[in-house]
């Protein structure tokens, strides 16, 4: 294996119906139904093509009934890029569900994104980050090479339990689900799970590659919050990533996305922060990351890394925690 590192970058593409969810605001418009798929991807597709970046793009399947979406879908695998699985419908719950109901939310986004694209995809990423021992059974069955849902993270963990309090206490529950708290003491670097306990080592037939965390403090490593931090501090947590064998750099669509110019109500960016950055801004730190990670790291869809988990067991490790 080549000394460098490996990265990728995955973009979830969550309809803003899931923001809608999180905070509680009821029913998301219809007219915003593909407003992520329509005024984010490209942008994607733009940045991608400018720094080399072949990317892995999570698909919510229900979104492909659009036509115009399905569009978009196919250029995504035209530009080089992977599709993953992100469910049918987004249900935060899925962990939770029946595996009768998590079976169709694995086969029927199966279907829809192989359907619009013409290829099939390989992986999966569980909605709200949440993998269950009946999900990755599921992913096995249908004979998918890995996930890519674990994400150990303390510091997440935390501010979603607060967001999720607060929103008890004022009596608006969030849509949002708990991540199991096993997750946190998952390994950071790609590993193959345990069939039975996805957080553990073992013998599963697929690898899990954990989404960035920072090796000791585990601070999450993902896009939403790198694109706001301060340029000197996203450096420093960019260059820590330097101590894992895999980048695994975490978007998601409304990353790229201008709630004036894309028309996304004030209700919505009122509590999403993110919302209040101009585009202009997101785009000039995303570039900046991109050129830095690409200096360091071979970028890779998610795909072709699992191949290579899969192939020797683990990655070579620089000095990981
Ligand atoms: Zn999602």
């Amino acid at each position: 294996m080549s000394g460098r590192r490996l990265a990728s970058v995955s973009v979830d593409l969550d309809p803003l119906s899931c923001y809608y969810r999180i905070h509680a605001l009821g029913p998301a418009p219809a007219e915003l139904s593909a407003t992520i798929f329509r005024r984010a991807v490209p942008r994607f597709l733009d940045v991608f093509a400018r720094n080399g970046v072949r990317a892995t793009f999570f698909v919510v399947g229900a979104d492909l009934a659009d036509p115009a979406v399905r569009r978009l879908a196919r250029e995504l695998v035209a530009a080089g890029h992977e599709l993953g699985n992100h469910s049918h419908t987004h249900p935060y719950e899925l962990a939770r569900l029946p595996r009768e109901r998590v079976a169709e939310e694995i086969d029927a986004a199966h279907a829809a994104i192989g359907d619009a694209a013409g290829v099939a995809p390989v992986g999966f990423r569980a909605p709200g980050y949440d993998l269950s021992q009946v999900m990755l059974g599921e992913l096995a069955r249908v004979g998918y090479r890995y996930d890519s849902s674990i994400f150990p993270a303390p510091a997440y963990y935390a501010a979603k339990a607060v967001v999720m309090a607060g929103l008890g206490l004022i009596g608006r529950p969030s849509g949002a689900v708990m991540t199991d708290p096993r997750a946190l003491i998952a390994p950071a670097d790609p590993y193959r799970p345990d069939a039975r306990r996805p957080w553990r080592r073992g013998r599963a037939p697929l690898v899990e590659l954990p989404i960035a965390v920072t090796p000791w403090l585990r601070l999450p490593a993902i896009g939403t919050n790198l694109l706001l931090l301060p340029a000197p501090l996203r450096a420093q947590l960019v260059r820590s990533m330097l101590g894992r064998p895999h980048f695994n750099l975490e978007l998601h669509g409304i990353d790229l996305c201008d709630a004036e110019l894309d028309g996304i109500p004030a209700v919505l960016v009122a509590r999403q922060p993110d919302l209040r950055a101009t585009l202009l801004e997101k785009q000039r730190a995303f570039e900046a990351l991109l050129g830095r990670i690409a200096l360091d790291y071979d970028v890779l869809p998610l795909r072709d890394v699992a191949a290579r988990v899969d192939a020797s067991g683990e990655l070579a490790s620089p000095d990981a925690d």
